[in-house]
């Protein structure tokens, strides 16, 4: 299918913190014939193109391969410029507090839950403190990080099952961490990952989600088949850290409303639906 030339005028936002490898970086560079233009000199979306824009020709659109190997190495070194030595935001002292860290953040920040989680692991310092526990009992605790009832019952449901069935200890191991109630595969892949150092699979939550269809490595909505299409062209080493780079990126300039391309070092590879700015072209398939 064609794609539409649509470049977008820059986002006029501020510089955003925690960007700081992009501080001194000059503009993404223009490539030849496709300038970054303000939308009122394009005329209308549907094709109405300034003189001078090269609209996205069929045979251009029909080579391109948003998987082809070089593309995702490319993402994957630039990411590594953009966030070197990322890791999980989440506090904690061991796979435990990783663990309920994990299962509080659902719908709610790492911000928040680093918040509540100092004062709730001084009160129960143990696996076995919030295993005696009842759900009514943790709630309160926990009620700022949002659906603290189930949070409730997943943390001392699995606090139980580490007790009873795991000795004490965090499992490490996917097929086991999956008995655990309240846990999927995402929080099994951050405590996997982040404490135990294993790379079973990739981290997918809202950021990976958001952005793996933005940079067309997924056209999936499901968490499940996001994961498995990002294991089949991201090289296993790379598993855990991409999806911390990915996560820190949602949050410094890929986020879910007008993301800051102007700043990102992606720009000229991403071809996103809702992209602030652009100098390619536009696939309005690659939408969030
Ligand atoms: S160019 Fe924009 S949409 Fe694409 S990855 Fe960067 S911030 Fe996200």
């Amino acid at each position: 299918m064609p794609r539409g030339v649509i470049p977008r005028q820059p986002a006029k936002t501020g510089r955003h913190e925690g960007a700081r490898a992009l501080q001194t970086r000059k503009p993404p560079p223009k490539s030849a014939g496709l300038r970054p233009v303000r939308p009122a000199l394009l005329g209308s979306a549907q094709g109405k193109l300034r003189p001078g824009l090269k609209k996205a020709g069929k045979t251009s659109a029909s080579r391109y391969n948003p998987l082809a190997p070089e593309r995702v190495a490319e993402i994957l070194k630039r990411l590594d410029q953009l966030y070197p030595d990322v890791t999980c935001a989440l506090t904690h002292r061991n796979a435990w507090e990783l663990l309920v860290a994990t299962i509080l953040s659902a719908q709610s920040t790492d911000v928040n839950v680093n918040r509540v989680t100092p004062e709730l692991f001084r009160k129960y310092p143990t696996v076995q403190d919030f295993a005696a526990l009842t759900p009514e009992q943790l709630e309160p605790d926990i009620r700022s990080t949002g659906f603290f009832r189930n949070k409730s019952k997943s943390v001392v449901g699995a606090a139980k099952k580490i007790v009873s069935d795991f000795g004490g200890e965090v499992p490490d191991e996917m097929d086991k961490l999956l008995t655990l109630p309240g846990v999927a595969r995402k929080t099994a892949n951050v405590v996997l990952g982040t404490w135990f150092q294993k790379a079973d699979g990739v981290v997918v939550d809202t950021h990976v989600t958001r952005i793996a269809r933005r940079l067309e490595l997924t056209k999936n909505t499901d968490p499940a088949k996001i994961e498995q299409d990002l294991m089949q062209v991201i090289p296993g080493e790379k598993w855990i850290l991409f999806a911390h780079q990915i996560i820190w990126h949602g949050r410094k300039l890929c986020m879910a409303r007008q993301p800051k391309c102007a700043e990102c070092l992606l720009q000229n590879i991403c071809h996103a639906a809702d992209k602030t700015w652009s100098t390619v072209e536009i696939h309005k398939e690659a939408n969030p």
